[in-house]
């Protein structure tokens, strides 16, 4: 495992106090692995899981030859271009049977759907491309139909001894399908990953208290739950934790005992006077960031020890700010990836999508901005988007009547209305 100023030397010009998104998330690249360990599951169990080695298939898919229609099999040979043909069938294949019977020149055989392409037959003619005559023959028009038309080979899909699904894949619906597809009633998973989550601050109500003046009730706590359960891994929750060294320290060991990574929130900004940051940076290898980003500028990153000094056990750390919005932006952009990766998941990041801004948008250059937005498809049929009321970083609501985020990168300025952003879409995300 590197430490965090091995990673840091590795990286050219990474300044913690002025960071990128992207340096940022090179930074973390590094720093996580995927984690060790692998279950076998019954299927309707993997839903969400990642692979942790290859599917190879056992069988070709689909096993034979067989017809994409419904009408007759033939032996393509027998179309001459310009000139209908008349053919006499002489059985019918039916889905789930093979048809054994023998074809002489002049013949056809019935066929339905998904039936094996009865021997020495290589080409379909849907039944509505064919007109039936007074003694049971069939001829199919002039030019309707070339040798090879309709028919599914074997293997199409897969071939036998071929990779599937490959390790780190994430285990979509289609995945599992394909994976039944193939016989198999189980996969090998990595292990589901474990985090921690806390909030910390002496400000932060848990649910059931009483109000008090200055005091809010915890948000954060929530909204990461539901991030990390809809990220299919297991959350230990730890509550929120008071501003006191003894309290932040057991709760930091006891989720680096417990946990693969400790997600908290609150406390890591310059000007805090908590203790939350001098403890991360006595249990840890840990650093404190500046990104250059709106929301969420402050983060800690790192490693902490659990409790037993000597089982060489750590967990990655991620820091958030307090602010309810920034607490999802950053989870969006640094820890979700970071996650992924952690789960052994090779997944490629979400693909943006661009589409007009129907305002104008005001952008300093030189930090990334995540503007809530409303993603619409617009009368003419391409995407537009708008931004949802007040951006604070604290404005929850924002977050909840956007649909997506509103990406405006690095080096980007002011965007005027009717321009293109890039947008990304929450639906499957989160
Ligand atoms: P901090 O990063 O600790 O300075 O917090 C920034 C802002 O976020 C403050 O207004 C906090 O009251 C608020 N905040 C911090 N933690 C939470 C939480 N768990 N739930 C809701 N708001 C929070
Ligand atoms: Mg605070």
């Amino acid at each position: 495992m590197k430490t965090l100023a091995q990673i840091a030397a590795e990286l050219q010009g990474y300044d913690p106090k002025a960071l990128s998104v992207a340096d940022a998330n090179a930074f973390l690249a590094r720093l996580v692995q995927p984690v060790q360990g692998s279950e076998t599951l019954p299927l309707f169990d993997a839903l969400g899981r990642v692979l942790a080695s290859d599917v190879v298939s056992p069988v070709s898919v689909p096993p034979h030859d067989n017809s994409a229609m419904d009408g007759y099999a033939l032996d393509g040979a027998q179309l001459v271009p310009g000139q209908p043909l008349t053919l006499r069938p002489v059985g019918t294949a039916l889905a789930g049977k093979a048809w054994t019977g023998s074809v002489a020149a002049g013949e056809c055989v019935k066929i339905m759907t998904g039936a094996i392409m009865p021997a020495g037959l290589d080409t379909v003619v849907p039944q509505e491309f064919t007109s039936t005559g007074a003694d049971g023959s069939i001829t199919i028009a002039a030019d309707v139909l070339r040798p090879g038309d309709n028919r599914r080979f074997k293997g199409e899909d897969l071939m036998q001894g071929s990779v599937a699904l490959a390790q780190g894949e994430l285990l979509t619906p289609a995945a599992l399908g394909l994976v039944a597809s193939l016989g198999l009633p189980t996969v090998a998973v990595y292990r589901r990953l474990r985090v921690a989550y806390f909030s910390t601050g002496d400000e932060i109500l848990s649910l059931g208290e009483a109000p008090r003046e200055g005091a809010v009730y915890d948000s954060n706590r929530y909204t990461v739950f539901g991030l990390l359960t809809r990220l299919g891994v297991e959350v230990i929750d730890l509550g929120v934790v008071r501003d006191e060294p003894a309290l932040l320290e057991a709760a930091f060991r006891q989720a680096a005992q417990q946990a693969d990574a400790i997600i908290t929130s609150g406390g890591v900004s310059v000007g805090e006077a908590d203790h939350t940051r001098t403890m991360m940076k006595q249990l840890g290898d840990v650093a404190f960031w500046r990104i250059a980003m709106r929301p969420g500028r402050p983060m800690a990153v790192g490693r902490l020890a659990s409790d037993t000094q000597d089982d060489g056990r750590s967990a990655v750390l991620f820091g958030l700010p307090g602010n309810p919005v920034a607490v999802m932006v950053t989870f969006l952009a640094f820890v979700r990836p970071a996650l992924l990766r952690m789960m052994g998941s090779t997944h490629t990041p979400v693909p943006l999508m661009r589409a007009t801004s129907t305002e104008a948008l005001r952008k300093k250059p030189g930090r990334t901005e995540y503007q809530r937005g409303t993603v619409s498809t617009a009368p003419d049929g391409s995407l537009q988007v708008c931004t949802t009321g007040n951006q604070g970083s604290g404005v929850l609501s924002s977050m909840v009547q956007a649909n997506g985020l509103i990406v405006l990168h690095h080096g980007q300025g002011d965007v005027a209305a009717g321009e293109p952003v890039d947008v990304m879409v929450f639906d499957g995300v989160i």
